[in-house]
């Protein structure tokens, strides 16, 4: 892999312990971790890869908690464009069934580019519809292909609509294939390794898509091999209505039940919560990802982030699947969650005394945040032993002119622009604004083929 110096950014956000933010600077790095962050004088000049960063804006990768990278087949799909969650699942789910394996490379190859543009260099798949041939090996060579960390879950839906779950039956697994599966991928792919490029993670879809007795199997068997688990979790009041019904028990309670309270769990959404279920978090360990887009597309609600963080609960961000946000933009993510919790103040008074959410904290939130989150401290912040994994913007774009009395809240405030250089691992993903890794013009053809074909039924 080699050596790599990138220098001359005007300016170098580290999302270090004290989040200091240097002028005129950046890092040196060997074999995928970085040995030197600094001014330009304290690095070298000539390495393997010289990256010129004059101009440009440096801040660590970005890390997307959660994604349904298949998703990006059925993009602003006309049936599901005015729905809230379970319609629009409703309408998605034996559409996504119906994919093929080739047509999961290419959306996984799009997904992962379009987030590598906006400077994520680190994303989570929750993979869950595993029908027609269709395996999580599928997303990790393309995974591979492209060069974006990765960690994806084999995911699972068992309870059909006969048993009184919300998916058709069609679209469902057989528990004990689910269970043999998720064995063979954690065996065959986990590394939990410092700096690893993949993990596994097991992440039963949701409470109304799974069985009771799947969320126990599946916690027991993470546990034995030290994966992380994930599930959807107080999305919407529909769930919250569901596990009453059936369980009678609001969701987190029934998480409680199922011993799915715990430092190795982290819940995408969890917007329906009080104030109990928060603290319990804390005290747990849980990991909240927030995913601000998605849950204004599908009108599920605003998510506590502020009491998140005030209570000391880990959180981070994602841009969810690729349908319920119709884009993979993670610094577009990070504006919208600075946007929405500014909303939030608006419509519920008791947020007036709370302070603002800044640019800075977005930004921590889209990479600090979703590090720890992910289990993760090699991840996350510019810093000697960390993996060099970063992403430049260009400071002379039209949308930041007039904005650069602070250019690192530029990044945030100002319309989202495309990475400039995008490095994973010490391997640049984008370089002058292009994915480098894939001839992307080609899997973007094939992609829209798969995607038709898909619709056409
Ligand atoms: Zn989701």
């Amino acid at each position: 892999m080699g050596t790599l110096v990138a220098r001359g950014a005007e300016v170098v956000v580290t999302m270090d312990a004290e989040r200091r933010e240097l002028r005129r600077g950046g890092l040196f790095a060997r074999d995928g971790f970085i040995e030197r962050v600094g001014p330009d004088e304290s690095l070298p000049r000539t390495a393997d890869t010289v990256l010129d960063l004059s101009g440009q804006i440096l801040l660590p990768g970005l890390v997307n908690c959660h994604h349904h990278l298949d998703q990006t087949l059925t993009r602003n799909l006309p049936a599901a464009q005015d729905a809230a969650l379970f319609d629009w699942l409703r309408a998605h789910y034996r559409v996504w069934a119906r994919r093929t394996p080739e047509a999961s490379r290419t959306a996984t190859l799009v997904g992962l580019a379009e987030l590598a543009l906006s400077g994520c260099t680190t994303a989570f798949d929750h993979a869950y519809v595993f029908r027609n041939g269709c395996r999580v090996d599928d997303q990790i060579a393309a995974a591979r292909e492209i060069g974006v960390r990765f960690m994806v879950s084999r995911g699972s839906m068992s309870l059909g609509q006969s048993r009184g779950g919300l998916p058709p039956d069609e679209c469902v697994e057989d528990e004990s294939a689910i269970m043999a599966d998720s064995e063979r991928a954690i065996a065959r792919y986990h590394d939990p390794a410092r700096g690893a490029m993949l993990r596994i993670v097991l992440a039963p879809c949701s409470p109304f898509s799974v069985t009771e007795r799947l969320m126990r199997d599946q916690a027991a068997l993470a546990r034995r091999h030290g994966v992380l688990l994930h599930t959807h979790l107080c999305e919407t009041l529909d769930e919250a209505r569901f596990t009453q019904e059936r369980f009678g028990l609001r969701p987190v309670a029934y998480m409680r039940e199922l011993g799915w309270l715990d430092s190795d769990v982290w819940y995408a959404h969890a917007v329906h919560v009080d104030d109990g279920e928060i603290g319990l978090f804390a005290r747990c360990g849980c990991g909240v990802c927030h995913c601000p887009t998605s849950n204004m597309r599908l009108a599920s609600g605003i998510a506590p982030v502020r009491e998140y963080r005030r209570a000391g609960v880990k959180i981070g961000l994602g841009v969810d699947g690729s349908a319920s946000n119709d884009g993979s933009n993670m610094l577009a993510e990070a504006r919208q969650a600075m946007l929405l919790a500014r909303l939030r103040r608006a419509v519920r008074p008791g947020e007036a005394s709370e302070p603002w959410m800044g640019a800075r904290e977005a930004l921590e939130l889209a990479t600090r945040g979703g590090a720890a989150v992910l289990g993760r401290d090699d991840i996350g912040a510019l810093e000697p032993g960390r993996c060099a994994d970063f992403f430049t913007l260009g400071l002379d774009a039209v949308s930041y002119a007039g904005a650069l009395s602070d250019p690192v809240a530029a990044v945030v405030f100002c319309a989202p622009q495309r990475a400039r250089h995008t490095v994973v691992h010490g391997r640049p993903v984008v370089r002058d604004g292009e994915v480098v890794t894939v001839e992307m013009p080609a899997v973007v053809r094939e992609h829209n083929r798969h995607a038709a074909a898909l619709l056409a039924g």
